[in-house]
């Protein structure tokens, strides 16, 4: 069943019978540095409204990590909002607190609406979360968090136990217990019940603000493997959402990841300055399982980006490609990769990735060399294959290897003083040979890299100079390319 509506939802072929359900995501404060991505499964059944968080003390994995996983469930009734992380800044640094901030000034737990007081949040995070969370209409929340020591065994930490704010609410979090204490083989130190969530915490303001029901779950870092951790929130938040009629414990509390080849979502650009349609056909055709979509300057700037894990830009123009998609275009994909996103560039999509153009997106610290030759022609050439190479594109004791090359960039480290604040990419292979008409010098080419991959932000970024999906023999690169750039369950860990 879970699989049918998998693939239901993907084929939107929606027979009356079974469940449609509509996944979206996008942005909570967009271009500001603590913008974070949230998810929403709708099951176009009328029912209950949750939210989840995760990730708002940067400290406490297995809040975000297991928020990651839920937003692969589906539901039957009702709407699930995720948050996985919450405060990517504090995440990012792996603290509690925002980089560089002491005391309850720097904890985004202690920044939401206080009782008895007229104060609201009191940082743009928390504001721009609680407008958020608000504009979703919850009739419940579960923020995932994590203690160090355990409560059960006196520990002054509330690791281990279930905070809910409100006394009407207990009947809910007697349940939560009751699975999480039983499913977790004998427990040496069980989850307890605690009330009254701490003033300025998020539970504790949606609870007197909102007046619905909300728990803070926390489950304890210390002498205890991640995966446990995960499993301990995936198993009170499947209680509860199951007791609501939105899931069934037992399909959904086992799942990590959903069919994850399936659920990701790639966009190949086909506006202005990429080949024809014949080419996107040929690389739709060489990543089987993945959803494929074309998307045009009008999706990307009208935010269509939200829709894809990755997007693909492929051969043509660079410069005609950066044109059309305009500035403000090449600023959602720039944002885009660094929230975690996926840049796949093939020749002209590689030049658009590099940094020495007025319109490179800079994904990379690359430039392209020997601008002005770059017409050199095009030609089968053999690149050699580095260690990484080897292992990321699956190529075991393989040296090297031929490459139809059309006029693709030339990469070399960039100069330019912004790109020292990238991480150095990977090189996976450099040319062998060259190709040199129109006054160019083969030998330039000789050893420079052809394909690299890198991070840049949370997103990760690939670049081919020449056309593995126009070489026979190599139609299985791109979608290793998206593996890599897409891994599971999670972009951003
Ligand atoms: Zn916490």
């Amino acid at each position: 069943m879970k699989q049918q509506l998998v693939t239901t939802m993907f084929l939107l072929l929606v027979p009356i019978s079974v469940i449609a359900e509509v996944r979206c995501s996008g942005l909570i404060a967009p271009g500001q540095p603590h913008q974070t991505r949230w998810y929403c499964i709708d099951s176009e059944v009328s029912g209950p409204t949750v939210v989840i968080t995760g990730g708002i003390h940067g400290d406490e994995p297995a809040g975000h990590r297991a928020a990651d996983q839920i937003r692969d469930w589906s539901v039957r009734s009702g709407r699930m909002y995720v948050i996985p992380r919450c405060n990517i800044q504090a995440i990012s640094i792996g603290s509690r607190r925002f980089p560089g901030i002491k005391g309850d000034e720097g904890d985004l737990n202690r920044h939401f609406a206080r009782s008895g007081g007229e104060t609201g949040p009191t940082s743009e995070l928390a504001d721009d979360l609680w407008e958020f969370i608000a504009s979703c209409a919850p009739d419940v929340l579960l923020d995932l968090h994590e203690g160090y020591g355990f409560r059960s065994a006196g520990s002054k930490s509330v690791g281990s136990s279930i905070i809910t704010h409100r006394d009407v609410d207990h009947e809910h979090q007697s349940r939560m217990l009751e699975h999480v204490n039983t499913q977790d083989k004998a427990p040496e130190h069980p989850f307890v019940p605690l009330r009254s969530a701490v003033n300025g915490s998020l539970v504790r303001a949606v609870a007197e603000v909102l007046r619905i029901e909300a728990h803070i779950l926390e489950t304890t870092t210390s002498g205890q493997p991640l995966s446990r951790r995960t499993r301990q929130h995936r198993v009170m938040v499947a209680a509860r959402l199951d007791r609501l009629g939105m899931i069934q414990f037992g399909d959904a509390v086992d799942l990590l990841v959903a069919d994850h080849e399936r659920r990701r979502v790639v966009g190949i650009y086909d506006g202005p300055g990429a080949g024809g349609t014949s080419q996107g056909n040929r690389i739709e055709s060489q990543l089987p399982g993945i959803r494929v979509e074309r998307i045009g300057p009008s999706d990307i700037n009208a935010g269509a980006l939200s829709c894809f894990d990755a997007v693909i830009f492929p051969g043509g123009s660079g410069s005609a490609q950066a044109a059309a998609i305009t500035g403000e275009g090449r600023r959602r994909i720039r944002s885009f990769v660094r929230d975690g996103g996926g840049y796949i560039g093939i020749c002209a999509g590689s030049y658009l990735a590099l940094h020495n153009y007025d319109w490179g997106l800079k994904l990379l610290p690359l430039d392209s060399m020997d601008r002005k030759h770059w017409r050199r022609g095009n030609a089968l050439l053999e690149l050699s294959l580095t260690d990484e190479g080897r292992t990321m594109l699956g190529r075991d004791g393989v040296d090297v290897m031929d490459i139809q090359f059309r006029q693709g960039p030339l990469m070399s480290p960039s100069e330019h003083p912004d790109a020292e604040e990238l991480p150095e990419p990977i090189i996976l292979a450099t040319y062998n040979t060259g190709v040199g008409r129109n006054g160019a010098d083969p030998g330039i080419m000789i050893d420079t890299p052809a394909i690299v991959a890198g991070d840049h932000g949370l997103g990760r970024v690939f670049l081919f100079s020449p056309h593995p999906e126009k070489t026979a023999g190599l139609e299985d690169l791109l979608a290793r390319a998206i593996n890599w750039c897409v891994p599971v369950p999670s972009a951003a860990d």
